[in-house]
C-alpha cells in the first residue's frame, strides 16, 4: 500500500481530472460507494473459482460477526447499488466510479495491495454499441494524454450456454494432458477450466496456447455481436487484435471482453480491462439487465504516461507573497485575498512565519512562483508594492495596490 507524495500527486490529480471530463462528456454520471461490503457479494459475482476470492481478499467479522471485505474491484459494488437503489426499475444507467481497491496480492511494481481504479459501467444497455462507446471513449483518452504504447485485444465470451460447450472441449483437451498442468490448473480442471487460460504461469502458456478456441464455439447471436462491434471499431478508426485466449480473471463476463495492454510497463502490462457481464445483475437478484463497463489501474496509467514523456502541467505558485517589518502581515493578508477573488486561477503562496528579507526571498525562489510580492514598511506608506520576477532576469517593479490585480492578470496570461 503506496502514500501517494505531494511530488507524484500532481500528475494523479491531473490524470484522473481527464478520465474524469472525457468519461463525463459521453454522459456518464458519478457514484461514490462504500469501501466494504458483505463478503458475500463478491463471492457471487467473482466466482468462487478465481484468484480474487480464492487468495486476495482483505474479508474480516465485524463486532456483529458479519463477514465483510474490503472492495477487491467496483463493478459488484455499482450492480449492487443499481439494484438496492431501485436504479435499473425501467431505467438504463451510465455511471462511473474511482477509488481504492483492495487485493491481497504479491506485491510488485504495477502491483499493488491497495491500488487504484476508475471504473466507467452502463448498466440495461445490450450493446454491441455502447460496447464500441466504451472503448472508443478509452481511445480519445489515449489521445488527449498522449499515450501511444497500448494496444486494444479483444475477445468474446458468447453466452453461457455457447461457453458451457466450450467448457467441455476444455475439459476434454486438459484431461489429455493433465500430467503437465500446475497445481492450480489441475483443481481449476474440476471447477472452473475457463480459468486455465488465464494463468500467469510461465510454464503453462505452451499449453494454454495449443488449447481449443472459444471463437470456435460462439453461438450465432454472440458472433453477430461481436462481427457489428468490430465493425463499429473499424469505423472509428480504433484498431484492435482479437485475442482468443482472453478470458479475464472474473467469472461474471459474457460476450464482449478487452484489454488495454502495454509493453511500456514490464510484466504489469493490463492498463485498462473490461467487457460485458450480462447476467450479473439477475444473480445479485435484479431483474435480468444487460451491462458493459471497465476498470482503469491509476497506478499503470501515471506509469504509462510518464513512460510515454507525459509531464502533467505544472502546478506552482504564480505569486509568493513577502512581507517584511511592523504591520505589514495585515496588508499582505489582505492583498494575498484580494488576488484570489479578483485573479481568475491564480495561485498565491504568502510568507508564513515570518523571517529576514532574504529568507523570505529565498523560500520565495523555493516555491517555484513566478513572482515575488514585496511588501515592507515603505510599499505600504506609498500603497504600492515590488514585484519582482523570479523565473526571469528582468528588473523588480513597482506596482501600485489599486492596480495589481489587473497588472498580474495580465502577466500571467502572457
Ligand atoms: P492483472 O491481470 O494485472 O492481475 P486483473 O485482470 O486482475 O489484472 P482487473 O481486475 O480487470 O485486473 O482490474 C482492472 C485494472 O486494474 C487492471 O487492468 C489493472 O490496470 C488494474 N489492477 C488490477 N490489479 C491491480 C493491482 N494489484 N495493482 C495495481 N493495479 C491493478
Ligand atoms: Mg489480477
Amino acid at each position: 500500500m503506496n502514500d501517494i507524495l505531494p511530488d507524484v500527486s500532481g500528475t494523479w490529480r491531473y490524470l484522473e481530472t481527464v478520465v474524469r471530463d472525457i468519461v463525463q462528456s459521453y454522459g456518464y454520471a458519478e457514484i461514490r460507494l462504500p469501501l466494504l461490503e458483505q463478503t458475500e457479494l463478491f463471492r457471487r459475482s467473482i466466482g468462487e473459482v478465481t484468484d480474487i476470492v480464492e487468495k486476495e481478499m482483505y474479508t474480516f467479522d465485524d463486532r456483529n460477526g458479519e463477514s465483510l471485505t474490503l472492495r477487491p474491484e467496483a463493478t459488484a459494488s455499482v450492480v449492487r447499488a443499481g439494484i438496492t437503489n431501485g436504479l435499473l426499475h425501467n431505467q438504463r444507467q451510465k455511471l462511473w466510479t474511482t477509488g481504492p481497491m483492495f487485493r491481497y496480492e504479491k506485491p510488485q511494481k504495477g502491483r499493488y495491495r491497495q491500488f487504484y481504479q476508475f471504473d466507467v459501467e452502463a448498466l440495461g444497455y445490450d450493446g454491441p454499441d455502447v460496447d464500441a462507446e466504451l472503448i472508443i471513449m478509452c481511445a480519445r483518452l489515449w489521445r488527449a494524454l498522449g499515450i501511444s504504447r497500448l494496444t486494444l485485444e479483444i475477445n468474446s465470451l458468447g453466452t453461457p450456454e455457447s461457453r458451457a460447450s466450450y467448457r467441455g472441449a476444455l475439459v476434454e483437451y486438459f484431461s489429455s494432458v493433465k500430467s503437465k498442468l500446475d497445481d492450480d490448473s489441475i483443481r481449476r480442471l474440476e471447477q472452473n477450466p475457463l480459468r486455465i487460460l488465464d494463468s500467469k504461469n510461465p510454464d503453462m502458456q505452451a499449453i494454454v496456447a495449443a488449447a481449443p478456441l472459444m471463437l470456435d464455439f460462439l453461438d450465432e447471436e454472440s458472433s453477430e455481436h461481436f462481427q457489428s462491434l468490430k465493425g463499429l471499431l473499424d469505423a472509428a478508426g480504433v484498431a484492435y487484435t482479437v485475442n482468443p485466449r482472453l478470458v479475464r480473471g472474473l467469472d461474471y463476463y459474457s460476450r464482449t471482453v478487452f484489454e488495454w495492454v502495454t509493453d511500456a510497463l514490464g510484466s504489469q502490462g493490463a492498463v485498462c480491462s473490461g467487457g460485458r457481464y450480462d447476467g450479473l445483475v439477475e444473480k445479485l437478484g435484479g431483474k435480468p439487465t444487460p451491462a458493459v463497463g471497465w476498470a482503469m489501474g491509476i497506478e499503470r496509467l501515471v506509469a504509462l504516461y510518464e513512460a510515454c514523456g507525459g509531464e502533467a502541467p505544472a502546478d506552482d505558485a504564480d505569486v509568493y507573497v513577502v512581507a517584511v517589518g511592523e504591520n505589514t502581515l495585515e496588508r499582505a493578508f489582505a492583498i494575498a485575498e484580494q488576488l484570489r477573488d479578483e485573479v481568475a486561477g491564480i495561485k498565491v503562496e504568502l510568507n508564513l512565519g515570518g523571517g529576514s528579507f532574504k529568507s523570505q526571498l529565498k523560500r520565495a525562489d523555493k516555491s517555484n512562483a513566478a513572482f515575488a510580492l514585496i511588501l515592507g514598511e515603505q510599499e505600504i506608506v506609498e500603497k504600492r508594492v515590488g514585484l519582482k520576477p523570479l523565473r526571469s532576469t528582468e528588473d523588480q517593479s513597482s506596482v501600485a495596490f489599486d492596480d495589481l490585480p489587473a497588472t498580474l492578470a495580465a502577466l500571467l496570461r502572457a
